[in-house]
C-alpha cells in the first residue's frame, strides 16, 4: 500500500478534508458542514476530529506523511498565523499552525488556498508535466499562484501571484485592498453580480431584472445562463469580464513568459461566455502571446499576416480540470514534500 497524506481545503465557504495517496489516488474525502465564521477554535476542533478519523482509517495502509492545509487569505508561513482573510475575518491573527499541531501531533504545512490549487493542477491536472505554470482562480475574487521548477514561488512575503489586485482600470471601481480598478473588481463572481445590478439600474436589462427579482440569491450562474441564451445585456457583461481577464493575462504573460497558464475556480465554468473576448484581448495586448499563439487558436492566413513564428513553443492558456478537488490534492502534495 502506498504512503498517504491528509489534504485540507479551507476555502472561504466550506471545509473539506481528504486522504490522498502518494501516487495521487483520492482515498477518502469528507465534507464538513462546519460554518467557518464561528470561532476558529471550534472550526479547528471539528476539522482535527475529521482528520484524526482519516488518519486512523488509513494508517494500516501506509505511512502518514503529514497534513497540508490550503487556507483562504494571507498566511504568514514562518509564524504559522493567518494575517488577513477577506472571507473569514475572524481568522485574522489566529495561530493556526500551533492550534492544529497541538491537536494532531503530526507535521503540518500551511499555504494559501489558490496556491495549493496550483500545486494540485500541476501535480495531477491541467499542468501535469509542466514544472512551470501560473494559476488564476476565478471565484468571489481572483486568486493566483506562480509555480517555478515545480515549487510555489512565494516572493518576499509569500504574496507573489496576487493577480486579483493588479490594476486594470486606473480610475476604476474601488477595491477592498485600498486600490481602484483591481482585476477582481471586473473578472469575478462578485464583479458579475455588480455589473448585472448596474445594467438593471439602467432599465435596459429586463431579463436580468426578472432573474434578479425571482431568485433570492442572484448569482453569477443566472447571468451566465442568460448570456448563453443570447440575452444581450448578459452577453455584454461577460464581454467586459473577458476583456478584463484578457488585459490581466496579457500583463502576466508579458511579465512571466511561461508555457502554461491555468484558469480555475467556480466562475471558470462560464468559459464559453468569456473566453472568446479574453483571447482576443490577450492577442491584442501581449506581444509574447501573439507570437506564440497555439495553432488551433489561429487560422493559417491570419497567422501569416501576424508574422507568427511557427518555430516558437506555444503559450498555453487552458481551463483547470480537477475542479474543487484541486485544493485537496495540492494540500496533500504540500505535505509530501
Ligand atoms: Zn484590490
Amino acid at each position: 500500500m502506498p504512503d498517504f497524506a491528509i489534504g485540507v481545503d479551507m476555502g472561504g465557504t466550506n471545509l473539506r478534508v481528504a486522504a490522498v495517496s502518494s501516487d495521487g489516488q483520492m482515498l477518502q474525502k469528507i465534507n464538513l458542514s462546519t460554518n467557518l465564521s464561528v470561532r476558529p477554535d471550534v472550526v479547528v476542533d471539528a476539522m482535527c476530529e475529521a482528520i484524526q478519523r482519516l488518519m486512523n482509517q488509513h494508517r494500516g495502509g501506509g505511512t502518514l506523511l503529514g497534513a497540508g492545509f490550503g487556507i483562504a487569505g494571507i498566511i504568514d508561513l514562518e509564524a504559522g498565523v493567518v494575517r488577513k482573510s477577506a472571507n473569514v475575518p475572524s481568522w485574522c491573527g489566529y495561530p493556526v499552525r500551533d492550534a492544529i499541531e497541538k491537536r494532531l501531533g503530526t507535521r503540518i504545512f500551511l499555504e494559501n488556498d489558490a496556491k495549493v490549487h496550483a500545486l494540485g493542477e500541476q501535480w495531477l491536472g491541467a499542468g501535469r508535466g509542466s514544472s512551470e505554470m501560473a494559476l488564476l482562480t476565478l471565484g468571489t475574487g481572483i486568486g493566483g499562484a506562480i509555480v517555478l521548477d515545480g515549487k510555489i514561488f512565494h516572493g518576499l512575503h509569500g504574496m507573489a501571484g496576487e493577480f486579483g489586485h493588479v490594476t486594470i482600470e486606473p480610475e476604476g471601481v474601488p477595491c477592498g485592498c485600498g486600490n481602484r480598478g483591481c482585476a477582481e473588481r471586473y473578472a469575478s463572481a462578485t464583479a458579475l453580480v455588480r455589473m448585472a445590478r448596474e445594467a438593471i439600474a439602467t432599465g435596459n436589462a429586463p431579463e436580468l431584472a426578472r432573474a434578479a427579482g425571482s431568485e433570492p440569491e442572484f448569482s453569477a450562474k443566472l447571468i451566465y445562463e442568460l448570456a448563453m441564451k443570447g440575452d444581450e445585456p448578459a452577453r455584454r457583461i461577460f464581454h467586459n469580464f473577458g476583456r478584463a481577464l484578457g488585459i490581466l493575462l496579457a500583463d502576466i504573460v508579458n511579465i512571466l513568459n511561461l508555457k502554461m497558464y491555468v484558469i480555475g475556480g467556480g466562475v471558470a465554468s462560464a468559459w464559453d461566455a468569456f473566453a472568446p473576448t479574453m483571447f482576443e484581448e490577450l492577442r491584442r495586448r501581449s506581444i509574447i502571446y501573439a507570437a506564440s499563439v497555439p495553432d488551433e487558436m489561429q487560422g493559417d492566413a491570419e497567422g501569416a499576416a501576424l508574422n507568427i513564428d511557427r518555430t516558437l513553443q506555444k503559450t498555453i492558456i487552458t481551463r483547470a480540470v480537477l475542479g474543487s478537488d484541486a485544493g485537496l490534492y495540492g494540500a496533500a502534495k504540500l505535505a509530501m514534500g
